[in-house]
C-alpha cells in the first residue's frame, strides 16, 4: 500500500497519491509559478513549526514534504537521460537538461541519506531532515538536472550533487529555474 506523496496517508490499494492531493497540488504549483512569472513572489508556511531559520526577508515559497535525500555511493553508471526542458539554473545561464545524460534516481548505487522537507526559499534552498540541515544559496548552484523522480542540484564546491526524490520534479526544477527572483519590486509582496 504506497503512501500519498502529498499528505503522507496511506493513499490506498493500486494508487499511488490521492486524487484531491494531487489536484490541490496541481493547482498550487500552477498558481505559483504563475505568480513567479508574473514577477510576484509567493509565499507559502510550513505546517507546523518551521524549523528554518530564515534570511532578513526571506520567504517559503513551497515546501516539497516527504522529500528523499540521496547520494551517490560512487559514480559508476549513466542510465537514462533527463527531460528535455530547458531552464533557467543562475542569473544568465541557461541549460538545457535534456541535452545531458543523467542519472537515474533509480541507481541502485544511491543511498538514501535523509528523508524531511525540501523548502524552496526566496533566497536559499533548505533541506530538513531527521538528521541533517542543508541550506544551498541559489548563487551557489551550478546546475540543477531534472530525474524521472527527482532533482539533482551542483553546488559550487562539491563534486556530487544532492539528489532530492520528491513529488513533483517538474515543479521543482521549475521553480528553482525561478529563483532568486531578480528585479523583485516591493509591490510584488503586496498581496
Ligand atoms: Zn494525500
Amino acid at each position: 500500500m504506497a503512501r500519498c506523496p502529498y499528505c503522507g496517508r496511506s493513499a490506498g490499494f493500486f494508487k499511488r497519491a490521492h486524487a484531491e492531493c494531487t489536484a490541490q497540488h496541481q493547482k498550487s504549483a500552477q498558481t505559483v509559478i504563475a505568480a513567479l512569472d508574473g514577477g510576484k513572489l509567493p509565499s507559502t508556511s510550513i505546517s507546523g513549526t518551521n524549523p528554518i531559520r530564515l534570511q532578513k526577508n526571506e520567504q517559503v515559497i513551497w515546501n516539497f514534504v516527504l522529500t528523499r535525500h540521496f547520494k551517490f555511493k560512487r559514480h559508476s553508471s549513466h542510465t537514462g537521460s533527463s527531460r528535455g526542458v530547458s531552464f533557467r539554473v543562475a542569473k544568465g545561464v541557461y541549460y538545457r537538461a535534456g541535452t545531458h545524460r543523467g542519472h537515474s534516481v533509480s541507481d541502485v548505487h544511491l543511498d538514501l541519506v535523509d528523508t524531511g522537507d525540501l523548502a524552496v526559499c526566496s533566497q536559499n534552498l533548505y533541506f530538513i531532515g531527521r538528521g541533517e540541515a542543508v541550506r544551498i544559496p541559489y548563487n551557489k548552484i551550478i546546475a540543477t538536472t531534472l530525474l524521472s523522480d527527482g532533482i539533482e542540484v551542483f553546488k559550487e564546491g562539491r563534486a556530487a550533487p544532492f539528489v532530492f526524490r520528491l513529488n513533483d520534479p517538474h515543479f521543482a526544477a521549475n521553480l528553482l529555474a525561478r529563483l532568486p527572483l531578480e528585479n523583485l519590486t516591493a509591490a510584488a509582496n503586496d498581496e
